[in-house]
């Protein structure tokens, strides 16, 4: 349940309801807006609880919260969240392209892409450095000497740059040199790792699993939320379906359906959604289309002789067309394309 606060009501009432929730073991979340204050009760409320609450001083009305997610709901959060890192905001006005290869393989090979992607107006660059590989026998990354390309290369282009983190263990490792913490389809639901990145002060990016539904979804970003970290973006990239032409069915009817229940910002990943660079570019504008506040899009300078997901890699050509295609889509949402501006700050 939520406790809304009256407008103007003082601390000690603030702090009185949260002891009040305290007390009988459950959790309080205290969440000051401009207009209302309100508190989240984390943990199995009983309803006896809701009378209790509504008869302290200061409190307008506690609202019951239907759903299993409490802090990523739009019931307790109202208006959207907007994560802003070094110039960056992901979740308001703009869309926001993040792009660069699956796997950072060598300064040449991410450096060129960085340059490429900036020049077509991406705003943050991505590049695997720990990757999750379906056999072990598959190019795995190139491990902390690839989160040093990613920092250099996000330096010398200017971009926060985001690349995923694959176990609790590594976490300090990777925020080091991370502006996003990117958590793969494969740990939607590696409860440890979510408590992790959930005590880190860096934005997350939470992939959708490969079978789970929305509200599994949002219970593990649940997981970030509940640690105190409430820079947590959605991406869709895509679940497994019967269909066996693409790599998986990108599920364009999650955007809007995240974006009514709730308040976090939600982004699309239409490469590893489809698995076939000719089939991204479509799917790319199908989601600015549906809502969504940004892409996460791989790019490689010979997606030949790239050493993972080649098949579903833009070469920059590609990528420039794209860009250049998202523009009426997303003016006919009211929004804006991010621009790759001198906002960063050196
Ligand atoms: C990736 O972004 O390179 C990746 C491995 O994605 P996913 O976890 O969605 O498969
Ligand atoms: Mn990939």
């Amino acid at each position: 349940m939520i406790v809304v606060m009256k407008t103007g009501c003082s601390q000690d009432e603030i702090k009185r309801v949260a002891n009040r929730i305290e007390v009988v073991g459950l959790k309080a979340h205290i969440s000051q807006g401009i207009e209302h204050t309100v508190i989240g009760v984390l943990g199995q409320a009983f309803p006896e609880l809701r009378d209790t609450l509504e008869l302290l001083p200061g409190v307008e009305q506690v609202i019951p919260v239907t759903k299993p997610y409490k802090l990523a709901s739009r019931e307790f959060h109202p208006q959207d969240t907007i994560v802003e890192l070094n110039g960056v905001t992901i979740g308001g006005n703009e869309i926001v392209v993040m792009a660069g290869p699956c796997a950072i393989e060598n300064e040449e090979q991410l450096f060129s892409t960085a340059r490429a992607v900036k020049a077509a107006g991406a705003t943050v660059l991505r590049g695997g450095a720990f990757k999750p590989r379906t056999s072990p026998y598959q190019f795995r990354g190139l491990g902390e000497s690839g989160l040093k390309i990613l920092a250099q290369a996000g330096k010398e282009t200017q971009m926060p740059i985001i690349t995923e983190v694959m176990a609790p263990d590594y976490v300090d490792l990777v925020a080091k040199y991370a502006d996003i913490l990117q958590i793969g389809a494969r740990n939607m639901q590696n409860f440890v790792l979510l408590d992790e990145v959930g005590k880190t002060k860096k934005p997350v990016l939470l992939k959708r699993g490969l079978s789970s539904n929305i509200q599994e979804w949002l219970l593990a970003a649940e997981y970030i939320l509940a640690q105190g970290n409430e820079q947590v973006i959605l991406c869709e990239r895509g679940i497994r379906t019967f269909e066996s032409y693409t790599r998986n069915t990108m599920d364009v009817s999650a955007i809007p359906i995240i974006e009514k229940v709730s308040h976090l910002p939600i982004i699309a990943d239409p490469s590893h959604a489809t698995g076939k660079w000719y089939l991204v570019p479509p799917l790319a504008l199908a989601a600015v289309a549906a809502g969504a506040d940004g892409l996460l899009i791989e790019v490689h300078p010979n997606p030949d002789l790239a050493l993972a997901d080649g098949p579903q890699s833009l070469t920059f050509d590609n990528f420039r067309l794209l860009m250049s295609q998202l523009l009426p889509l997303a003016e006919a949402r009211n929004r804006k394309l991010a621009t790759p501006s001198a906002k960063i700050k050196p």
